[in-house]
């Protein structure tokens, strides 16, 4: 018999959520039925957009169910196989995270693409968040190299391949990070970088500095007063791509938009929301072959924070929302 130990949520939570919000279960895997996989995950994704499955209420994604193993992104290694086409010692990323041993239908599981990076790269730069970041310049900003950029949350898992592919395009860009270390590490990569935890007032004036030209195109990842500071300083016909809004997730009741909202009227802006998965349909391929090179011979730089043990995954997931990670934020297990 194979043990699975999985974390589970009994309640949805009201705000940040508390520790002892998550439990871990344990269970017997039940006998493995035909197309089934069964993976010894070896590196768990922890991801904001986890906070909205436990919310209560579908958006794009249902919530996760009360009391059932909670799901995100993992890598591990096959251990028993029923599928026609994956077999033991199979090396593959899928969605049966929060656990140590998943069961899965194998059609759900993805074979690890062909470039040489440490395996839980798939997780971050060349996985979900990466394709974001790729996704949401290339396709949704429809990003020109004669473009000033301002990305926010630009040293996280998304924002540090968007900074740096933007960089490489030859625009100007400007990140915002909450910490003077990771501001640092943008400006060492030639990106001008503003604190995002300040007044939209503060916020404002420093982009006002940093880009004295104005913003051709703002990719959101935070909301609040840096979006608002953000209209202040976009140029007409301007787009804004919006990937996220990690200072509302945990908010209890909706606070108040951005007063300027009106900008978009007045600088006919172009302010578009996207979901990964429904924009990259198709496009993975381009996605491997362009970034794939860049990581693998480090013209383009990553990050990680890193866990260790099953046991410390809440922990992880909640240390996005206090930025304590840098890069993407991962929990090894072995
Ligand atoms: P990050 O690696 O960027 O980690 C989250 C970061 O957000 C923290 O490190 C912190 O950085 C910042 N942050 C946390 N709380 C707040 C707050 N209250 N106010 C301002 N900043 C805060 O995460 P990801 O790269 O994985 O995700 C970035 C964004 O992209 C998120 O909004 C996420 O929901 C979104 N996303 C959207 C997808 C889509 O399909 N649309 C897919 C994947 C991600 P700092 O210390 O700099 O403040």
């Amino acid at each position: 018999m194979t043990q699975s130990r999985y974390f589970t949520i009994s309640e949805y939570p009201e705000g940040l959520p508390e520790r002892s919000l998550f439990q871990l279960e344990t269970q017997e895997l039940p006998e493995l039925q035909e197309g089934e996989v069964r993976v010894r995950n070896h590196w768990l994704s922890v991801d904001p957009y986890m906070r909205g499955r436990m919310s209560g209420s579908k958006t794009y994604i249902e919530p996760f169910e009360l009391n059932k193993p909670m799901q995100g992104g993992a890598f591990g290694e096959v251990i028993e196989s029923r599928h026609h086409t994956l077999k033991e010692g199979d090396r593959v990323i899928h969605m049966g995270g929060w656990r140590d041993v998943a069961q899965l239908d194998g059609d759900q599981v993805q074979p690890l693409p062909d470039i040489d990076v440490p395996p839980q790269a798939f997780l971050g730069v060349l996985g979900m968040p990466g394709m974001t970041a790729w996704a949401g310049l290339t396709l949704v900003a429809e990003l020109k190299s004669s473009d000033t950029v301002l990305i926010s949350a630009a040293s996280g898992a998304v924002g540090s391949l968007a900074a740096q592919l933007a960089h490489q395009k030859g625009c100007t860009v400007i990140g915002s990070a909450g910490s003077q270390e990771k501001r640092e590490w943008l400006e060492a990569r030639g990106i001008k970088a503003v604190d995002h935890h300040q007044s939209a007032d503060d916020i404002k004036k420093a982009l006002k500095e940093a880009a004295p030209q104005g913003v051709d195109v703002y990719y959101e990842n935070v909301g609040g007063p840096m979006l608002e500071a953000a209209l202040d300083v976009m140029n007409d016909f301007g787009r804004i791509a919006v990937c996220g809004m990690i200072s509302r997730y945990n908010e209890s009741a909706p606070s108040a938009g951005p007063a300027n909202i009106a900008a978009v009227l007045t600088k006919r802006l172009r302010m578009q929301g996207f979901i990964v998965y429904e924009w990259i349909k198709g496009h993975e391929q381009e996605f491997y072959k362009q970034v794939g090179p860049l990581v693998a011979d480090g013209s383009i730089e990553y990050r990680e924070t890193v866990e260790e043990g099953l046991e410390r995954t809440p922990d992880a997931f909640l240390a996005l929302f206090e930025g304590s990670n840098q890069g993407k934020m991962l929990v090894r297990l072995d």
